[in-house]
C-alpha cells in the first residue's frame, strides 16, 4: 500500500511531506514503545475530508484527556490538504476517490517531544465491499462495564488512544471463528460497541421507524458516523433513541449496522450466527445520510 505522509512539529508547524520508505519513527518513540498517541481515522473523497470538524474535536479531547499538546486546526488542515495533494489516486467507488486520512499525536521521544502526523493511503477495496455485502458479527464480552471508567479520567474512557492491541486481537479471535467483526458486551450483557466501530439498530414502532445507538457517554467511544447519521435522521424527522440495548433488542431488531468513518456503514448479516433482517432500502437510506457530512 502507497502512503503519504506529513509531519507536524514545532519546527514545521503547517507539515512536511517525509519519504515514507525511509525510517521516521525512533526506537524509544513513546507512541511506538507504549502505545502512547491519540488518533483519528477519516474518509476523504475526491479530496474532500469528511465529517472533519467532528474529527479535530474529537482528538481535541483525547489530546487533552492524555496531556498530549494538539496542533492547532490550521496546522491539521494544511498538513491533511498537503497529504492528499501528493497522494496516490484514490480507490474509484460510487462516492468518487476514497482515501483514508490518519491523524496521529505520538508522545514521541523523551529528547524531542511530542508531534503530530498524517497519514494518507487509498481504502481497501474489501472495506468498501462491506457496505453492501455485510459482515457476521460475534457478541463477545467486554470483561468490564466501560461506564466504570468514566469517573477516573487516568482511564482514558472515550479517548481514541494508539492503544488498539485488545481491538485487533477480538478481530483475530473472531476471524478464527468465521465472523468478520466482534460487538462487545458489558457485564450485564448491554451492548457496548464493536471493535473499530459503532452500533445502530432500526425498529419499527407501529407505522415508525426508529433508530438506536448505545449510550455514547457511558465509557464507549461516541462515533462521528453514528453522530451524522443521527443528526440527518432526525433532520429528516426520523425518531432516534439511545440504549441501554441488550442482545435479544439487536436479535430482534429490523437491522443491524456498524458504522466507522471509512467503511461508513456495513450491516450485519449474522449476529452469534444467527441471521438478522436484512433491509438494503433502509441501508441506502442511512448511506444518504452521510452523503453530505
Ligand atoms: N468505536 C471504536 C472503538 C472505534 O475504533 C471507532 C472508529 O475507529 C468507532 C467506534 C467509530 O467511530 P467513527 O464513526 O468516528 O469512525
Amino acid at each position: 500500500m502507497t502512503l503519504t505522509v506529513v509531519r507536524i512539529d514545532q519546527n514545521s508547524p503547517t507539515g512536511t511531506v517525509l519519504d515514507a520508505s525511509t525510517p521516521m519513527i525512533r526506537i524509544d518513540d513513546e507512541g511506538y514503545t507504549r502505545g502512547d498517541g491519540v488518533f483519528e481515522t477519516m474518509l476523504a473523497v475526491d479530496g474532500s475530508i469528511r465529517k472533519f470538524d467532528l474529527h479535530l474535536t474529537r482528538l481535541g479531547n483525547s489530546a487533552r484527556l492524555l496531556h498530549l499538546p494538539n496542533p492547532s486546526e490550521d496546522s491539521w488542515r494544511s498538513a491533511s490538504a498537503l497529504a492528499l495533494e501528493s497522494a496516490g489516486n484514490g480507490t474509484p467507488s460510487s462516492l468518487g476517490a476514497e482515501h483514508t486520512v490518519k491523524l496521529l499525536i505520538s508522545r514521541g521521544t523523551p529528547e524531542e517531544g511530542p508531534y503530530g502526523l498524517v497519514v494518507v493511503s487509498s481504502v481497501p477495496e474489501a472495506t468498501i465491499a462491506q457496505r453492501e455485502e455485510g459482515v457476521k458479527a460475534l457478541l463477545l464480552p467486554r470483561g468490564h462495564d466501560p461506564a466504570e471508567d468514566t469517573a477516573y479520567p487516568w482511564l482514558l474512557a472515550g479517548a481514541k488512544t494508539l492503544s488498539y492491541a485488545v481491538n485487533m486481537a477480538v478481530l483475530r479471535h473472531v476471524r478464527s471463528l468465521g465472523a468478520q467483526e466482534a460487538i462487545f458486551t458489558a457485564s450485564d450483557r448491554r451492548i457496548l460497541e464493536a471493535a473499530t466501530s459503532s452500533v445502530i439498530m432500526a425498529r419499527q414502532e407501529g407505522d415508525r421507524l426508529r433508530l438506536f445507538t448505545p449510550e455514547p457517554n457511558r465509557g464507549i467511544l461516541p462515533g462521528t458516523t453514528q453522530g451524522a447519521i443521527f443528526q440527518g435522521a432526525r433532520e429528516a424527522g426520523w425518531d432516534v433513541g439511545f440504549g441501554p440495548l441488550y442482545p435479544t433488542d439487536l436479535m430482534e431488531s429490523d437491522g443491524v449496522w456498524l458504522t466507522s468513518s471509512v467503511r461508513l456503514l456495513a450491516p450485519v448479516t449474522h449476529l452469534n450466527n444467527q441471521e438478522l433482517v436484512l433491509n438494503p432500502g433502509l441501508t441506502g437510506e442511512l448511506m444518504n445520510f452521510l452523503r453530505s457530512r
